[in-house]
């Protein structure tokens, strides 16, 4: 069988969802007019956000949107959970207005169809949830007959196309803004909690918008967990496509992405990954912070392809002379369902070994056992003994320079094979070698070698060393600016050619703020991990970085790997915190609550914790998380296990409290550190 056939049998058919693969291109999109402000590929990537202050509150709400336009905000999205709101978006409007500011409004709307037909007449743009616009949630499962489902849809009809009519008569644009988490369950019952279902829940309602020629309409397809949310949006790509509806124009976001570095990265894994494939026509990141906060994030992750497409053209990585895959678009891995990269078991790398975490050091060495405080590794000076943080690097690279004393027996280290080899070959330190040094005769170390592969430099003959190594990790790396998907393509070569070896994702960036690098490695090593594809990172710290700044930049950089790993659900070293980002609706200070809830329960490594300012859309919107903590009125929270509510009203002051007693019931929590010295240096 030709290398071409084996992939054309592991492509599933039809797995076209972007322009290219291998080349920056932005999906041709329709172009949707919000008030002055056009959306669509051929405009800029817009930038919105939405406010988090009582709609009621007509200054206030005025005053937070002014605050978020001068932050780079280009559209501003405010709640009208109910007509009165609805309203009263005409005096922040005029205000705006009287105030010098054009910014386009967009309503948010759930649960309340005559809100939304008032609010169609007053502001540029309506956002409806498919899953509540005419559903109430009653958590059924429903068994739908052929002509029963019909009807369904056309009792949605019914209620849906008196807004499409206003919306036409105003020229009001709409996003159909699907949720993960509020999927209707007429939904639920026939598709399940997939993508697939959240790409239906979109549809239906689209296809009515079309039968009634209204075309104006942005789609999204959010979840808090980023395999999901990248794989709705490819497939709700797809789909259209098939069904030859429009293109229309995508907006993204991650929904609940959490506050400060988890947020952020969580935001780019999701964002970021469908960024790379040329996907998105607007960005809004969902963080629990002041929503000026969000924009500067969505400009950072939007900046990096405006010149993408003249810079970089992707060779392709390798290409032995019999294959022939197509430049533009083979894929040897389903887009639309999370799969592991099949890989060998080697040492603690591959199989069914979670991805491991490898810090650089070789700029500075390792001289001293405080050095290794910034990667989790803590010497105790009292007892002469090791300990570890939830955060503790698995390896450590110290190239030329070699640690001077034994190291924790939670880190190993590698180093350079010149220096392997010179030291005689230990077996308590692993050779880093480049492909290119490999030859028949070469010493190699018994269970574990690092084989450094610059994929730009990759010459067809390497093919048979890759496929003649035992014992190794592949170490890979790339300068082309557009990294993500070249590295992509080459573990595409890699599946054809049957290379099973694991592979630890290599990228250096040059000096750039921690929000900045964080959002950049999270996209580049993000977009890999949600296909499955990687088995490690190594993310170096800048080459020339002064030495008193180096260990301050290692901890980000470390913690950064981890968090990136977590976000893209393939290692759990940490609490996650599925936190809503706050609204008009929100019933406590949700930044101030998520800090407390932090403060007590961020050593629950692996738990996920739900925290919600509303009963509206918090429960469906933590779909995820083991335990909720919802606010149902004021001072009054309700506390959940999963998706079941079993404390239903709990005063805020003992709240914190309760959910803690709760989780020590299922007998998930522990102690936080108990060694003093070591909650000292933590
Ligand atoms: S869950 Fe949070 S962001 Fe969503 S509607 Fe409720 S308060 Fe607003």
């Amino acid at each position: 069988m030709s290398n071409n056939s084996q992939i054309v049998n592991l492509i599933e058919k039809g797995t076209k969802y972007c322009t290219s693969l291998t080349e920056y291109k932005r999906r041709e999109t329709t172009s949707v007019n919000i008030g002055d402000l056009w959306m669509g590929s051929q405009y800029p990537i817009r930038i919105q956000s939405m406010t988090t202050i009582d709609t009621m509150d007509t200054i206030g709400s005025v005053e937070q949107t002014l605050r978020m336009v001068e932050s780079g905000c280009e559209l501003v999205r405010i709640t009208a959970p109910s007509v009165k709101e609805a309203q009263n978006l005409e005096n922040i409007r005029k205000e705006l207005r009287k105030r010098g500011c054009n910014v386009p409004l967009v309503a948010d709307i759930h649960f309340t169809p005559n809100a939304a037909e008032l609010a169609a007449r007053l502001v540029e743009k309506v956002r409806i949830n498919p899953g509540n616009y005419a559903d109430k949630k009653r958590f059924e499962t429903i068994d739908y007959t052929e002509s029963s489902y019909q009807a369904e849809l056309e009792r949605i009809r019914d209620k849906f196309v008196p807004l499409i009519k206003i919306c036409k008569e105003y020229g009001t644009a709409m996003r159909i803004g699907t949720n993960h988490g509020s999927l209707s369950d007429r939904i639920l019952s026939r598709y399940g909690d997939t993508p697939l279902g959240m790409v239906e829940s979109a549809l239906e309602f689209l296809r009515i918008c079309e039968d009634e020629n209204y075309f104006n309409i942005v789609l999204s397809m959010k979840a808090s967990n980023t395999q999901v949310m990248v794989e709705a949006y490819r497939l709700l790509c797809k789909k259209l496509d098939e069904e030859g509806l429009k293109p229309y124009p995508l907006h993204l976001g991650v929904t609940e992405a959490g506050e400060g570095e988890d947020g952020r990265i969580k935001s780019a894994v999701g964002i970021g990954t469908l960024l790379e494939d040329g996907l998105g026509d607007t960005v809004r990141v969902s963080l629990t912070e002041d929503p000026e906060f969000e924009a500067p994030v969505a400009k950072s992750l939007i900046d990096r392809y405006t010149h993408r497409a003249e810079t970089t053209t992707l060779i392709p990585a390798w290409k032995p002379a019999n294959t022939e895959l197509s430049e533009a678009f083979d894929s040897p891995i389903n887009p639309f369902q999370h799969f592991r990269r099949a890989t060998e078991d080697v040492a603690v790398f591959g199989g069914h070994n979670v991805p491991r975490v490898i810090a650089d050091y070789s700029q500075v060495g390792i001289n001293e056992h405080d050095d290794l405080k910034s990667i989790g590794h803590f010497y105790l000076p009292a007892t002469d003994k090791w300990a570890m943080n939830d955060l503790g690097a698995d390896f450590v690279y110290s190239g030329q320079k070699p640690a001077s004393f034994m190291l924790p027996m939670g880190l190993k280290e590698i180093v350079d094979y010149k220096i392997w080899s010179e030291k005689n070959c230990p077996e308590n330190l692993f050779p880093l070698v480049a492909i290119e040094t490999i030859s028949k005769d070469i010493k190699l170390h018994n269970s574990l070698n690092f084989i450094a592969v610059n994929i730009d430099n990759l010459k067809p003959e390497f093919i048979s060393i890759l496929s003649s190594l035992r014992k190794a990790v592949l170490v890979i790396s790339t300068n082309n600016t557009h990294g993500m998907p070249a590295l992509r393509r080459f573990f595409f070569e890699l599946i054809s050619q049957a290379i099973k070896l694991p592979v630890v994702i290599w990228r250096q960036y040059g000096a750039m703020s921690a929000s900045d690098f964080q959002l950049f490695s999270a996209t580049d090593l993000g977009g890999l991990l949600v296909d499955g594809l990687g088995d490690g990172a190594i993310l170096s710290v800048p080459q020339n970085t002064p030495e008193s700044e180096f260990q301050g930049l290692a901890k980000i950089y470390n913690s950064t790997a981890f968090g990136i790993l977590q976000a893209a659900r393939t290692r759990m070293s940490k609490t996650e915190y599925i936190s809503c980002p706050s609204c008009g609706r929100t019933l406590f200070d949700l930044q101030e609550t998520t800090a407390m809830i932090r403060k007590r329960t961020d050593h629950l490594k692996g738990v996920k914790i739900g925290i919600m300012g509303c009963i509206v859309n918090g429960p469906g919107e933590m779909a995820d998380a083991d335990y909720g903590y919802v606010g149902i009125g004021k001072d009054k929270i309700a506390l959940y296990r999963g998706q079941q509510v079993v404390k239903k009203s709990v005063h805020a002051d003992r709240a914190v409290d309760e959910l803690i007693e709760l989780i020590k019931e299922d007998g998930v929590w522990f102690e936080p550190a108990q060694n003093a010295e070591l909650a000292d240096m933590l």
